[in-house]
């Protein structure tokens, strides 16, 4: 069959959502053509961090209403088998005194304007939740409960599963090298093994949606960069109870999470490496990297400065130049629609923009606007910048 309702491009953890959601809301032909394999682009690389702490109110209605799928995740997909492996462990970040302290007050403030579950915990308090870490120098501290990881391939491998119940078709090993347009108007994609028509399209490319820009003309703001992420073997464990920590005192603005047993899973949440094109393999992970984010890691979690490195991979963010996601229809481009450069804090949105963008392709109106995460923001200057400046906290 050559004809379909509507063709996603990618099988990540967005795509899957928008497969899924496509199908759910009734779409009958739904073709999925993924170039390796399910959930094997970034997704598999995601360190899994699921919290609504933005300091860009938009992406907390994203992420508060995406949380509410995560925490019944077999229940939305109605398979009582699907998982996405979430841990409810709470998420607390804190700064000192400085330039941090006043963008956490107020995305504080926000969150709890928008109804999220949010407290201002002492350095005592903080310390019960996280005892291996010290809190002597936080001018202030958030605590958000309704918060965690969980599994970004396990999501795009169940979301794919749902997908398919519905009648969705994938197609792994499948690589899209063209849109198909008629007068500028998408109808459909060529792959190497021959042209499929639809009326409209999804890209859910990440990194490579750059390859849009050689397609249709249009400009992708994007860059690929590399970033490194650990797992530090300490001499006391970080438990699967004690929340996620985001130090936004340290100079990467660390992010910490329980990596099981005694491991701590970590990485810096500012800008990494920039690639010259698009390339999720892995690179190196050196001495002087382990290093560098070990003293910080000591700094403050004291302990941890007898850690040991039990493991450490690469995975590539798609960066846009405010750090925030591209999502919805491309005026320029009729048929074509988005979902691209999350920037390192895409997973946690997956539920909710797999749904707005299957709404978007369909013609139906958006759970969210999907204004401000429009392209031409970057045309207009109304760009979506965060107030803790570059990184995936945004
Ligand atoms: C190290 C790291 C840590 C992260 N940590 C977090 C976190 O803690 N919390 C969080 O919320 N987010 C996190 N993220 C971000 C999150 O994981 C990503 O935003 C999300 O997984 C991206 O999903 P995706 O579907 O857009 O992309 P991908 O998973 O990369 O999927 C895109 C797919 O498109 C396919 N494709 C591309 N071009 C073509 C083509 N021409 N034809 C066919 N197929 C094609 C690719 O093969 C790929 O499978 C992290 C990311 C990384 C790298």
């Amino acid at each position: 069959m050559s004809h379909w309702d509507a063709i996603v491009i990618g099988a990540g953890v967005i795509g899957t959502s928008v497969a899924y959601n496509l199908a759910a809301m009734g779409a009958k032909r739904v073709l999925v053509l993924e170039r390796d394999q399910i959930g094997a682009g970034t997704t598999s690389q995601s360190s899994g961090i699921l919290r609504t702490h933005y300091s860009v109110i938009e992406n907390v209605v994203l992420a508060q209403q995406s949380w509410a799928v995560f925490k019944d995740f077999a229940g939305h997909l109605q398979d009582e088998d699907a998982s996405a492996g979430l841990v409810r462990c709470g998420y607390l970040i804190a700064a000192p005194q400085g330039p941090k302290l006043e963008p956490l007050a107020q995305s504080l403030a926000a969150q709890q304007a928008q109804g999220i579950e949010v407290h201002r915990l002492s350095a005592q308090e903080a310390s019960e939740r996280l005892p291996i870490c010290r809190f002597d120098d936080a001018a202030l501290i958030g605590f958000e409960p309704e918060a965690g990881f969980a599994d970004a391939y396990l999501v795009a491998s169940s979301y794919a599963r749902a997908a398919r119940r519905l009648g969705v078709k994938f197609m792994e090993g499948e690589c899209v090298t063209r849109l198909v347009l008629t007068q500028q108007t998408v109808t459909g994609v060529e792959t190497t093994r021959g042209v499929f028509h639809a009326p409209v399209v999804i890209s859910t490319q990440n990194i490579w949606a750059q390859e849009l820009a050689q397609w249709t003309g249009i400009q992708v703001p994007l860059t690929p960069e590399r970033h490194k992420v650990m797992a530090l073997q300490g001499p006391e464990a970080y438990t699967s109870a004690m929340p996620v920590y985001k130090d936004l005192g340290s100079a990467g603005m660390l992010y910490c999470r329980s990596y099981g047993g005694q491991q701590m899973l970590v990485s810096e949440g500012t800008a990494g490496e920039a690639l010259s094109g698009p390339d999720n393999t892995q690179g190196d992970v050196s001495m002087d990297d382990v290093m560098h984010v070990g003293e910080q890691v000591a700094e403050r979690f004291p302990s941890f400065a007898e850690a040991g490195l039990a493991s450490s991979w690469t995975g590539v963010y798609d960066v846009t130049p405010d750090w925030n996601p591209v999502l919805g229809a491309v005026p320029d481009v009729p048929g074509l629609v988005v979902g691209f450069g999350f920037s390192g804090h895409g997973f946690k949105l997956s539920p909710v923009v797999g749904r707005v963008l299957a709404q978007q392709a369909l013609g139906l109106p958006t759970d969210v606007p999907l204004t401000p995460y429009a392209l031409e923001r970057f045309r207009t200057g109304q760009l979506l910048h965060g107030r803790y400046g570059s990184g995936a906290v945004a």
